[in-house]
């Protein structure tokens, strides 16, 4: 499978989306600054209280997607994700690659990162199918993943949840 095109790459920023811990009140500004390669060079990236409150409810939607059970409800849940996006492509070759972007490069910072989250998630799943979203099977974890393996067999986020749980399988396995 193939996720070397923008579409792909902008699931990562939808995955870590939903993925942010929000423990900390200044989360999702530490977010955006931590992913400002996303955003159009010179896009103020400060976020008013309303607009953290929008990131939030794009973050959780798209965890919804990650838990749907069905086809339907991902649907459901990819429409109203869509739904906050404001989409308008466009091309550019900033990086030097020739790619598309899918907000308005002089759109606010929330219009950009939800319109880059929503349409970036619904590509991928369009394509690959809705079971490509997951949410890590190891204990206490739940975080998001996206599965690129080739029969979607993954079940971790990670190397480290999955030889994690491994391990206190086998333990249990052993005191039984
Ligand atoms: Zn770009
Ligand atoms: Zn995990």
């Amino acid at each position: 499978m193939d996720y070397d095109d923008y579409g792909s790459n902008a699931v990562e920023l939808a995955v870590d989306l939903a993925n942010a811990d929000r423990d900390d009140p200044a989360w999702a500004a530490a977010f955006v600054a931590a992913h400002h390669e996303w955003f159009t060079e010179g896009t103020a990236l400060e976020l008013t209280p309303r607009a953290v409150k929008a990131v939030a409810t794009t973050g959780d939607l798209v965890r919804e997607v990650a838990v749907a059970d069905s086809q339907a409800q991902v649907m459901d849940r990819l429409n109203a994700l869509l739904a906050l996006a404001s989409p308008k492509p466009y091309a550019t070759d900033h990086d030097g690659e020739l790619h598309l972007h899918y907000a308005a490069p002089e759109a606010g910072a929330l219009e950009q990162l939800t319109t880059t989250v929503a349409m970036g998630l619904s590509q991928v799943v369009v394509q690959h199918g809705w079971q490509r979203l997951g949410v890590c099977a190891a204990e206490g974890c739940g975080n998001v993943y996206l599965d690129t393996s080739r029969n979607a067999s993954r079940r971790y986020c990670s190397n480290t949840c999955s030889s994690r749980s491994t391990v206190a399988a086998y333990r249990a396995r052993k005191k039984s």
